[in-house]
């Protein structure tokens, strides 16, 4: 309940400041110090947090330690750590010391950079830090603002938000073109591998829910979308009277990483006047190394690319990367102009308003964090970030082939191995039912505290995914994980098919 006041309300004191975030830094330095010895995966029970809190908030002020203690003692123990090492689940939400700095300028200066004037170093340093991230990916200059072709980005909070004002955007392109009573026209295209992000955005600007089209992908080309396979589709639709839209392409997929061939595809995007976009979430942090910028080749005849610098570039969620060749679009979509807002220099139209470049009115100072996060670490050391996630999942894949009773199902994407225990193995009496086995055996994984990895079914085949990124990830890490994983196994089996 707290207990009466013994000191002034006074929510922004200095002093009271410094000493209790000092008093957080510690505490989560020590989390961080003792983040092995929690299970990776919450094991709590749904609802387990109801029964041990209050159900009503305190009338008075409570200390900052006593509300720690309760962080440690409550929320602690129903967290999933995503920070520790042996988070192989999802993507990686990868945290730095820079990141967290980052995050700390942005909520301590706490400005909200809607437009120029309401802080111009916001917008400012966002417009630079997205040309150094296109510079360090090199994405074409037409995405640029330095390129001088009307190119330019902005930092969103998620991949989600950045589809949904593409989308509007190319949307509003269209309907100017045919009509504003055309809507139910309007088609999308994805592949059955492209992030469920596609479909809900295309649903909330309005496109009916049976005019997106997930095209299939199949093992012959890794799950990636085929020109040939889209042509076909959009040639289809044309005949019936609908229009193509918009063509999402993902470079590293979530189930399985694959890329999509952007060059094919952005040829016939053209050929049909259909908006571009290549959704890089995960993988886009990956061009930043020339090994793995092939992979991007084709991007100048995209619309649009986004990537998460929250998955893989060491900066603290959330962070967005969006680049537009023509964010003229996007403003002509998403531009409000309310007198309360008005200003000589958006009057004059001399500066970017990121107001009119997303969905919200307020936003964060995401910029500073990636600033903070790319000058304290310099590219060299961010490619060596992406380098040694990607040399530690090689590692994992050559342990599973060196194991006959596992397979390596989809061949490893940048730092993505999706892997199973294979069908051949001859003690298995459940040979048709590979998925279930799989499946028990992810459980017991995970249910053991040690690691947490999730899956994908492609093809109808379940498979485990094995994601390196968590940033505190070393190779013991994943040797160790790899010895559980087989003495997983290996009790399954034996529990199975041991008389
Ligand atoms: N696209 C891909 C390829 C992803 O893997 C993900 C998430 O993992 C997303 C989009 C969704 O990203 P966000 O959570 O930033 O919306």
């Amino acid at each position: 309940m707290g207990s009466l006041p013994s000191e002034v309300f006074s929510p922004l004191d200095t002093n009271i400041y410094s000493k209790e975030s000092h008093a957080m830094v510690d505490f989560i330095a020590d989390y961080y110090r003792h983040i092995e010895q929690y299970p990776v995966r919450s094991q709590v029970k749904p609802g387990y947090l109801s029964k041990i809190l209050p159900d009503t908030p305190p009338i008075f002020s409570e200390p900052i330690d006593t509300i720690l203690e309760d962080v440690k003692k409550d929320i602690i123990p129903g967290l999933t750590h995503w920070q520790s090492p042996n988070f192989y689940a999802y993507f990686q939400a990868n945290a730095s010391t820079a990141g967290f700095l980052g995050e700390m300028l942005c909520s301590g200066f706490n400005v909200v950079g809607f437009s120029w004037i309401s802080s111009p170093a916001a917008t400012e340093l966002e417009s630079i830090v997205m040309d150094w991230m296109a510079k360090m990916m090199k994405l074409p200059s037409m995405f640029l603002f330095s390129g001088g072709q009307g190119g330019g980005g902005v930092l969103h909070g998620s991949t989600c938000e950045a589809v949904v004002c593409t989308l509007a955007a190319a949307r509003d392109k269209a309907l100017s073109k045919i009509g504003h009573d055309s809507i139910t026209k309007l088609v999308v295209y994805a592949s059955d591998q492209t992030h469920f992000t596609v479909q809900k955005a295309s649903k909330i600007i309005g496109i009916p829910t049976s005019n997106f089209r997930a095209l299939p992908t199949c093992s012959s080309s890794y799950y990636a979308l085929t020109a040939d396979t889209v042509r076909k589709a959009m040639e289809s639709d044309m005949a019936q009277g609908l229009v193509p839209l918009y063509l999402c392409a993902t470079v590293g997929t979530t189930a399985v990483g694959a890329v999509d061939p952007l060059f094919e595809l952005g040829q016939l995007a053209q050929e049909f006047d259909v908006w571009l976009h290549v959704d890089s979430a995960y993988a886009g942090s990956s061009a930043i190394c020339p090994e793995f910028r092939n992979y991007f080749d084709g991007v100048e005849l995209a619309d649009s690319i986004s990537m998460n610098p929250h998955k893989w570039f060491l900066t603290n969620m959330d962070c967005c990367c969006l680049w537009i060749k023509n964010p003229y679009l996007l403003v002509d979509s998403l531009s409000t102009n309310p007198e309360i807002l008005r200003n000589k220099a958006s009057d004059a139209k001399v500066v970017v308003d990121y107001k009119d470049w997303q969905v919200t009115l307020s936003r964060r100072f995401r910029a500073i964090k990636l600033w903070l996060v790319i000058r304290r670490y310099g590219v060299a050391n961010l490619m060596e970030h992406i380098r040694s996630d990607v040399a530690l999942a090689e590692h994992f894949e050559r342990m599973v082939n060196m194991d006959d009773r596992f397979e390596v199902v989809v061949p490893r994407k940048f730092s993505l191995v999706c892997f199973r225990l294979k069908p051949k193995f001859e003690a298995c009496e459940e040979a048709n039912n590979y998925s279930k086995l799989n499946r028990e055996l992810l459980e017991d994984i995970n249910n053991s505290g040690r690691a947490f990895m999730t899956h994908a079914v492609v093809s109808s085949t379940f498979v485990i995914r094995f994601a390196i990124g968590t940033t505190l990830t070393k190779k013991t890490h994943v040797e160790e994980t790899w010895k559980l994983i087989q003495s997983k196994a290996t009790d399954l089996l034996n529990r199975k098919y041991t008389k």
